[in-house]
Formats: structure tokens, C-alpha cells, sequence
């Protein structure tokens, strides 16, 4: 059997933690990657094209998409993973603590996926992969934005994947539990502790194991408006 043909493969937030780790899953199989980043470039040397985009902002992602499509074909696998957090009990959430995590988890999505789709139609092909989290399902204290955000996702996920009907496009949802990453480094040991209480596996995921469901759900089919927790067994697969 011959190799796969490469894949032009768009990781938004590629340039450290979970969405990194997915970059270099798929550049590792032969696939062309583009990664967004927004702050600091990914590090050199890793063959990735980086192209800079904040997800809020839809020109930005428009300019991405096309630098990618320039240099790799247009996107048929596109991970949206960029995300962001700003935890406040919900008494003290202003109102822009709870749009901001909104426009950049869910509203970031939208953006990217929409702009994924005018391709990946023409080519009549394509894998859309949501990341959102643990907390889209069982909830966190402090985080009514981002849990809302991250929840949106699933039926962002569904819907797309009614309105795809049988075309050979899939949209997905990925929630991992806590992940050694920046992000969960905020926490305190006491937080951490209790989180690691509820999970079964006993330690964080590596960001490596959620690039590894990731890397399934592209090749995967007939998997379709699907939730996959990757949480070492806190939710037991709920
Ligand atoms: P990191 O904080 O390490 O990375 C977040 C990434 O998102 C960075 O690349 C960051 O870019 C990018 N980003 C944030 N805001 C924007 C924006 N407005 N536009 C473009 N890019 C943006 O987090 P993780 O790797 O841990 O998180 C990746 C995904 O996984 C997120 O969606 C997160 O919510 C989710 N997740 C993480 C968990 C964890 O425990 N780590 C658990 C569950 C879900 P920049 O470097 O420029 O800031």
C-alpha cells in the first residue's frame, strides 16, 4: 500500500501547547501544516508554515487561510484550537471578561470553520476538529464564559454536521481534560490536586495525547457530530 497523499492541514494556536503538539502529529505523517499564532512564532526549524491570526479579528483569518492555500493547497483538515481563559466567579464577571471568552473560543471557531468550508466544498472533502474541554460538560467554578463557550462548540459541531448531510466532510469535537500545557499551569496545587482526585489516570493528558485523537477524527469518516473526552477517565466517556 502506498502512503497517504499529504494533506494541507490548518492548526489555529500552533505555536506552543496542545495546538504545537497537533502540528507536529500531522507534519510528522507527511502532511503540509500551517499553524496560526498570534503572540509568539512557533518554534524554527519545525517545517511548519506560521502565518499570524488572531481568531477574532475575520480579516486576519481570511489572510491566513490564504497563505496557506498559497503554499499548501487548500485546507482540507482544519484543527480549531485557539483559546483562551478568564476565570471570575460569575458575580464579579464583567461583561467583558464573559464576550471576550466567547468571541475567541466559540466565535473564533465559527470564523474559521466558515472560511474552511468555501474549500473544503470545492474539494468535496474535509475534516473540521473543535477543541473544547472538560468544562463544556461537567462545568467549573470561575468559568461560565469559557464552559458556555466550549459547550457552544457541540452544537456548533451538530449543526454542521446536519447541514453537511453525506458529503465527505466531518466536524468533530475534541474535550480534553486538564493537559500539561501554559494554560494549566495558572492553577494552583490545591486545584490541581482536586482535579487529579477525579481523574482515574491520575495525572494531567500530555498535549501529545490529544493530538493523537485529533490526528484519528482526520482520518475518520464516518465519525460525525461526535464529542471525544480525552480526560483519563474523569468523565468515563461522558
Ligand atoms: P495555551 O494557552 O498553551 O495555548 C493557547 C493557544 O491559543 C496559543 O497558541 C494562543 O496564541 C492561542 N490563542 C489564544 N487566543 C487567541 C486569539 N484570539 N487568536 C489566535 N490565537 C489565540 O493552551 P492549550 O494548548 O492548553 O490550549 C489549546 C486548546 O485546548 C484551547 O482551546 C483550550 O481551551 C483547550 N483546552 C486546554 C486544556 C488544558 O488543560 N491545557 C484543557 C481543555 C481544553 P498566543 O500564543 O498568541 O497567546
Amino acid at each position: 500500500m502506498g502512503q497517504a497523499p499529504a494533506r494541507s492541514v490548518l492548526v489555529t494556536g500552533g505555536n506552543r501547547g496542545i495546538g504545537l503538539a497537533t502540528a507536529r502529529r500531522f507534519a510528522r505523517a507527511g502532511d503540509r501544516v500551517t499553524v496560526t499564532y498570534r503572540g509568539a512564532e512557533p518554534p524554527a526549524s519545525e517545517g511548519l508554515l506560521a502565518v499570524r491570526c488572531d481568531v477574532t479579528d475575520s480579516q486576519q483569518v481570511d489572510q491566513a487561510f490564504k497563505e496557506a492555500e498559497a503554499a499548501h493547497g487548500p485546507v482540507t483538515v482544519l484543527v480549531a484550537n485557539a483559546g483562551a481563559t478568564h476565570d471570575r466567579l460569575l458575580v464579579r464577571m464583567s461583561e467583558e471578561d464573559f464576550t471576550s471568552v466567547v468571541d475567541t473560543n466559540l466565535t473564533g471557531a465559527f470564523r474559521v470553520a466558515r472560511r474552511a468550508m468555501r474549500g473544503m466544498l470545492r474539494e468535496g472533502h474535509g475534516r473540521i476538529v473543535l477543541i473544547s474541554s472538560t468544562a463544556a460538560l461537567h462545568g467549573a467554578a470561575g468559568q461560565t464564559n469559557y464552559a458556555a463557550a466550549k459547550a457552544g462548540l457541540v452544537g456548533f459541531a451538530r449543526s454542521l454536521t446536519h447541514e453537511l448531510g453525506p458529503r465527505d466532510i466531518t466536524c468533530n469535537v475534541v474535550a480534553p481534560g486538564l493537559t500539561e500545557t501554559d494554560m494549566s499551569r495558572a492553577l494552583t496545587e490545591e486545584q490541581r490536586r482536586d482535579l487529579l482526585r477525579q481523574t482515574p489516570a491520575g495525572r494531567l493528558a500530555r498535549p501529545e495525547e490529544v493530538a493523537d485523537v485529533v490526528a484519528f477524527l482526520a482520518g475518520a469518516g464516518y465519525v460525525r457530530g461526535a464529542v471525544i473526552p480525552v480526560d483519563g477517565g474523569a468523565g468515563l466517556g461522558h
